[in-house]
């Protein structure tokens, strides 16, 4: 096995905790991995840290060396902590296999010049989601006007060294910050004045570029593992592993990137992903950087968890990221281990729309797949899926996608999370009418395709305008009869209802004589596009059929009611169309004269 699989430091055996980074894009993740990786140590010393498949792998003595100043005097109990190299949501939403998430610890990273930021609160929701631990890290701190470099110091160190003004700014951002976590219901505190640790989320100021608070940042990841882990961490023989990526590699074929979060994993082992296959060999990247030769690797007889390993095997192009990979045992049974395999697809398919009507979902990774299909179905959104894929998106998608258009236009829509989309499908969803929203944020898709629903919905309007007839009962007042014919115009009282340019009104007293549209509104002789109940207006009503000219005093007179001549695709297009528009009342009117026009 590898070094840091070896229970070196405490008597119990641990293996390494997992954590990842997320955070809203140029918070300085990227710079954090590196700055904690040491690559900004001076004269490159890395102190045995070990770049490994997908993470990097921070040996215990390591940590220790780099807190040495915080005088914690770390009793260190886990061999060393794994952090996932790829930054941000995916990595995370990767990482998830079984109902846990693969990482026990993350990192939020927040730039405290910007405060809390759309992703963050992905990530937030994310974490949270998963039930996973984290600690904010409030980055960029050496952006603070007049801030004083104190290159890799612990935070509280480093404050000491600042002006008054400079302690001022930064508590006046803190404060912000902390407000908005609690906007989000959520209680942090920096992190030396935390008494309530779980309760209260720890907040440690950084930064990635001059190194302040990444020893206090470092240790207390170590230290919050290990002393409220203890069970998960403890080392098992049963394998835990998810798989990460699945990548051509010249020479190895279809290989996959895991990470072993538990157990052990042999040459020839029987893996499950969804196939069952033996693997053939167990790589890491060589050790030493100066040595590495591109596209070579170094093989193991086994290896121990922690770790990330790259797996050679094969039929492994059928592997999906995301998934768990099960091992089989000499005495398990493999039907039942494939099911099991099943299973992680199984929880994802649930979550389609049974009737079969709604938008098509394509995600990277089964973790991305499933965090999407979680939002689209909580209830402040509500978007029915009726597919879903994952990957890039290929043409096979977009002729599934393309059932819908007959069925529901709107829903032969791709949402394509964090997916390219090829040429050929590209073209082919234009050739169709299939849409393609493209988005490596959750919420922007939704914002994309609310907005595509909403211009749908005013071209439906505009469309049907014409033939949209809202309700209303209209009494014609005394001595206001202006002209008689051709076109006629009243002052009418607006008893009920709504009266709109365009609507037909009809005499229901009088056989539902149809006397013609509504052509103008004026309301104290200011011209107006409608009339609410009550208002008193002068209309000008112009016949439908100029042979057709009705007559004040002959086809209707001052007793009459006037309505609104409504049929049932004139409801019917009021429903589809314009249902919130119109109040409770107004719905309640259309009912009424549904009945006075005998309508079914
Ligand atoms: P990511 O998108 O979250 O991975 O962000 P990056 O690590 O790529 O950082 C985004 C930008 O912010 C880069 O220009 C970094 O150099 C800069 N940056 C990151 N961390 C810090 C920091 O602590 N201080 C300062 N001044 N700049 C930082």
């Amino acid at each position: 096995g590898l070094a840091s699989s070896e229970p070196k430091e405490g008597e119990e055996n641990l293996r390494s905790p997992i954590c990842c980074i997320m955070g809203h894009v140029d918070t300085g993740k990227t710079k954090l991995l590196d700055c904690i990786r040491g690559t900004n140590v001076q004269e490159g010393e890395a102190g045995g840290i070990t770049q490994q498949i997908g993470a990097t792998y921070f040996p215990a003595e390591n940590i220790r060396e780099r807190t040495r100043e915080l005088k914690a005097d770390a009793k260190l109990k886990v061999p060393g902590l794994l952090v996932i190299d790829t930054p941000g949501h995916e990595s995370f939403t990767n990482l998830r296999s079984r109902g846990s998430s693969l990482c026990d610890l993350a990192i939020l990273v927040v730039d405290i010049m910007h405060g809390l930021e759309p992703q963050t609160i992905e990530s937030l929701n994310l974490l949270r989601m998963r039930d996973t631990e984290f600690i904010v890290a409030l980055n960029k701190v050496d952006r603070l006007y007049g801030w004083k470099t104190c290159k890799n110091a612990p935070i509280v160190k480093a404050m000491k060294q600042q002006t008054k003004d400079v302690v001022n700014e930064f508590n006046m951002r803190l404060t912000g910050i902390i407000t908005q976590f609690k906007e989000q219901g959520l209680n942090t505190e920096l992190y030396y004045k935390n008494k309530e640790m779980g309760e209260t989320f720890s907040i440690v100021p950084t930064s990635a570029i001059t190194g302040e608070g990444i020893p206090d940042l470092l240790l207390l990841l170590v230290n919050w593992a290990q002393k409220t882990m203890v069970e998960k961490l403890t080392y098992v023989d049963d394998v835990q592993c998810t798989v990460l990526e699945v990548k051509v590699i010249e020479g190895h074929g279809t290989t996959i990137d895991v990470v072993l979060v538990n157990g052990v994993l042999h040459e020839g082992d029987q893996i499950v992903g969804p196939i069952v296959t033996t693997i053939r060999a167990l790589l890491t990247p060589h050790p030493m950087k100066e040595l590495r030769v591109k596209g070579t690797y170094v093989h193991h007889k086994e290896i121990k968890a922690a770790q990330g390993i790259k797996i050679t095997a094969q039929g492994l192009e059928h592997a999906i990221a995301g998934t768990a990979l099960h091992v089989i045992g000499p005495d398990d049974d493999i039907e039942a281990i494939k099911e099991q395999a099943m299973e992680d697809m199984e929880s994802v398919l649930s979550r389609i729309d049974k009737s079969g009507e709604g938008v098509y979902v394509q995600a990277s990774t089964l973790g991305s797949l499933e965090a999407l299909l979680e939002f689209l179905k909580s209830p402040a959104v509500k978007i029915p899926v009726s597919g879903i894929g994952i990957g890039p998106v290929h043409k096979k998608d977009i002729m599934k996608a393309g059932v819908m258009l007959e069925r529901k236009k709107e829903y032969a829509t791709i949402l394509a999370f964090d997916v390219k989309v090829t040429t050929d499908a590209r073209e082919l969803a234009d050739e169709m009418g299939v849409k393609i929203f493209c988005a490596d944020i959750i919420y922007h898709l939704f914002d994309q395709f609310k907005a595509y629903i909403e211009s749908i919905k005013e071209e439906k309007k505009k469309e049907s305008a014409d033939e949209a007839v809202f309700p209303c009962v209209l009494r014609i007042l005394p001595n206001c009869v202006f002209n008689k014919r051709d076109p006629i115009v009243l002052g009418v009282d607006v008893v009920e209802g709504i009266l709109k340019i365009g609507t037909p009104i009809c005499v229901p007293s009088r056989e539902f004589i149809d006397i013609g549209r509504i052509a103008s509104i004026e309301n104290n002789h200011k011209p107006v596009d409608y009339a609410k109940k009550g208002s008193q207006v002068a209309i000008k009503i112009i016949a439908s059929n100029p042979e057709e000219q009705k007559m004040f005093g002959r086809h209707f007179d001052m007793e009459d009611e006037l309505v609104s001549h409504i049929s049932r695709r004139s409801i019917d297009i009021l429903k589809t169309n314009y249902r919130d528009e119109l109040s409770m009342e107004e719905w309640k009117l259309v009912v009424k004269l549904k009945n006075i026009f005998k309508i079914q």
